[in-house]
């Protein structure tokens, strides 16, 4: 369970995060949603790390971060591994082939034994629909074939949650269901994600919460089916202008 409290975040005098407060669950898919710079980005980075709040809490489990003291390199790295990013495909190693990009985590970072690493990655691949491009190298993949690589690298890693922010926003739309029927059926399984988006309707479909961020705070934090009910103008507003 990820639990923040009071957090603040600014970039020199502009607050990107106002007083966030709000809970991940296991085996929940939460969706970030909200207008273009309201800090979905900053939250979502926030809880790997890549981003340092000023001040309040974050619980991972039962280990408490303050942010108003320093962060160790051995907190660093236990969170990392604990929240797995998936960046855009074009993150993946260009001289390796598919299959090696998602044993390289294990066997380097895990020290996974080769023949174990590579069962996981076949299964995997299997899973994002890309067993047949195991030798194929990134290269050779279309862009959302690329993303579903990316999204098999960091599940090897066996992260606690899964962090993705706007995992199609560079694809086109044909390119773009593959990979969000593959992140459906990992919701399905209960894997536990957190994922920006702006497209509404895989939002509905995947979420068990919506938070819905502006201007650096979350003003709805709740179901889906209560989201899509328009609770406030505020939300009617902004799914109008999404449709
Ligand atoms: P989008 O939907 O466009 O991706 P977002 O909701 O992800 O937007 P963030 O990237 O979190 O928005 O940015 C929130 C605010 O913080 C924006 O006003 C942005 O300009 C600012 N910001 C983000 N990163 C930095 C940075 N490294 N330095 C300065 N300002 C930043
Ligand atoms: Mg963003």
């Amino acid at each position: 369970m990820i639990k923040l409290e009071h957090l603040n975040k600014t970039f020199g005098n502009h607050q990107a995060l106002t007083d966030i407060n709000t809970e991940f669950k296991e085996h929940q898919t939460t969706v970030i949603v909200g207008p273009s710079g309201s800090g979905k980005s900053t939250l979502l980075r926030s809880l790997n790390l890549l981003e340092r709040p000023e001040n309040g809490l974050y619980h991972f489990n039962d280990e408490t971060i303050d942010f108003t003291k320093p962060l160790t390199s051995k907190t660093i790295l236990t969170i990392r591994r604990k929240t797995g990013m998936v960046f855009q495909g074009y993150n993946l190693f260009p001289h390796l082939s598919v299959l090696k990009n998602v044993m390289e985590g294990p066997v380097q970072v895990l020290k996974q034994d080769a023949a174990a690493a590579q069962k996981t990655a076949l299964d995997l691949l299997d899973k994002v629909g890309l067993q047949d491009k195991a030798d194929a190298y990134p290269g050779q993949l279309s862009g959302g074939q690329q993303q579903r690589v990316a999204i098999a690298r960091s599940l090897a890693m066996n992260p606690e949650y899964i962090l993705l922010d706007e995992p199609t926003s560079a694809l086109d739309p044909e390119l773009e269901a593959g990979v969000l029927r593959v992140l459906l059926a990992l919701a399905q399984e209960q894997d536990s994600m957190i994922i920006v988006t702006h497209n509404m309707e895989f939002a509905r479909a995947v979420a068990d919460k919506i938070l819905f961020v502006e201007d650096g705070k979350i003003l709805f934090d709740g179901t889906p089916a209560e989201f899509f009910k328009q609770p406030t103008q505020r939300i009617a507003d902004f799914l109008a202008a999404m449709t």
